[in-house]
């Protein structure tokens, strides 16, 4: 049956066209509620479509309109995508890649029981607590850990914990928004403490941490700059000291790491960012960091340090409203292992492109140039750089080789590229597209090769 309908024939009823052995069989795939209303949007636009262009469409275009339309409603909007951009930690691509370890060990807790809050020994409740953070321990020599949702929960967790309805004292130039609305004052607002600045902008010493004792703080603050530098006429005194003006009123250091290094990223022509062990060795009472910038894992907010504040923080009711997922515990785990296995630079995506030599990335993005002028697409290799992102390292680069085309159109050509499944993210400069094969995984090349290809008609 396919008849035609046009403005002289009213369209079938939906019960009626639902009785079509075609969509018998999308309602079984799709759902009986989801196809009803798929059905009923296309035939409503049918009719519309035929009263006012007296269009002519037959019942199979209607059957095909609404598998289209049932298709749209349940695609994922959450999808990979393919990251030619060179920004290893993308805040708007989900930051860290996961390794296939941390990936295998989230599928393995995620469908099936655990025991999260079970002790197998004992045959009782057990914590949940207890799983990523022996290991943290290990790792940092720290006493005790604690794991949340991620490290705005951490920070926000530590203050109002530690510091509800009391001072703590942070110096002016930490007071920084790190990105998506999350700034170190206001943070401070919510928790209930009470924010006494020190030092200026540029400058910060330790008689300014010395004076603010006054105020009878619960804490000294210092939060990592992550996403800016500041230059010139600066300073602020080494965490060793303020840890020790600290340690002489009694009270805790508290340091917001940001990403939390574990590796040294200075072995890989980056500056120093400071790493977890190093502010617990100057005297960090506490450290917090987030799981998935530098440490490489899935999201999730790290803290770190002396067993007292952690037991406080533990029990305090926002600790339960921020906890972190078995998900993320379990893939946290894994990719803790790697580091405590000293494997971390072969197994963790970020840190295999941190590493990456720009020689390697030569040889690559050659290969790709070679790939395409065979399907008749003129490209080049330039010379770039990659960066860290994700908050760390500011302004800080990576000498990297790009492959560069040049379309007619650069914005639309990205465009274009975006369109794909999964999409396409490069990054235009001076007119060219250009593409990073660091953050390029090996087993994405051909397919980003092709959708290059499929463009070639826009490449000058
Ligand atoms: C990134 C960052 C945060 C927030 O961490 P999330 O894990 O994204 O919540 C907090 N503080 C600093 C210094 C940061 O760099």
């Amino acid at each position: 049956m396919n008849d035609r309908l046009d403005g002289r024939r009213s369209l079938p009823a939906v019960e009626k066209f639902l009785q079509r052995g075609e969509m018998k069989q999308l309602s079984e795939v799709y759902g009986r509620q989801l196809t009803l209303l798929a059905t009923r949007e296309v035939l409503d636009e049918a009719r519309r479509l035929i009263r006012h262009n007296n269009l002519v469409i037959t019942e199979d275009d209607l059957v095909r309109d609404i598998e289209e339309n049932l298709i749209r409603r349940t695609s994922p909007s959450l999808i990979p995508v393919v990251n030619a951009s060179g920004v290893i930690l993308h805040t708007n691509l989900g930051r860290a890649p996961l390794s296939r370890e941390a990936m295998e060990a989230a599928v393995k807790v995620a469908c099936r029981y655990s025991n999260l809050e079970y002790d197998l020994v004992k045959g009782k409740r057990g914590s949940r607590l207890y799983h990523a953070e022996k290991i943290l321990c290990q790792l940092s020599s720290a006493e005790a850990a604690l794991v949340v949702n991620n490290n705005a929960a951490a920070v926000l967790l530590v203050l109002a914990g530690l510091a509800s309805r009391r001072a703590v004292v942070i110096a002016r130039s930490q007071l920084v928004e790190i990105g998506g609305g999350f700034r170190i004052p206001d943070v401070m607002r919510q928790s209930g403490a009470k924010l006494v600045e020190v030092g200026t902008t540029n400058r910060v010493h330790l008689e300014d941490y010395r004076s603010a004792l006054e105020q009878k703080p619960a804490m000294f603050f210092v939060a990592h700059r992550s996403n800016f530098k500041i230059i010139g006429f600066t300073k602020e005194p080494p965490l060793d000291e303020i840890a020790q003006v600290a340690h002489q009123a009694d009270i805790p250091l508290v340091v917001d790491l940001g990403s939390g290094a574990l590796l040294d990223t200075a072995s890989y022509g980056l500056a120093h960012e400071p790493m977890v062990q190093e502010a617990l060795q100057a005297g960090a009472d506490l450290v917090c960091f987030s799981g998935d910038k530098l440490l490489g894992g899935p999201q999730g907010g790290i803290i770190l340090g002396k067993q007292v504040l952690v037991e406080k923080l533990r029990r305090h009711p926002l600790a339960r409203a921020v906890r972190a997922d078995k998900v993320a515990l379990a893939a946290l785990s894994a990719t803790l292992l790697h580091y405590l296995k000293d494997e971390a630079l072969q197994k963790v995506p970020i840190w295999q492109m941190i590493a990456l030599s720009k020689e390697e990335i030569n040889r690559r993005a050659n290969r790709w140039r070679e790939w395409l002028a065979q399907c008749g697409v003129q490209s080049t290799v330039i010379d770039g750089v990659s960066t860290v992102g994700g908050g760390s390292l500011p302004g800080e680069t990576i000498p990297t080789a790009l492959l560069a085309v040049k379309p007619r159109q650069a914005e639309q050509f990205l465009k274009q590229l975006r369109q794909n499944h999964p999409a396409i993210i490069a990054r235009i400069e001076q007119d060219r597209v250009v593409f990073d094969p660091r953050t390029v995984f090996i087993d994405e090349e051909s397919y980003l090769l092709e959708a290059i290809a499929a463009l070639r008609g826009q490449i000058a």
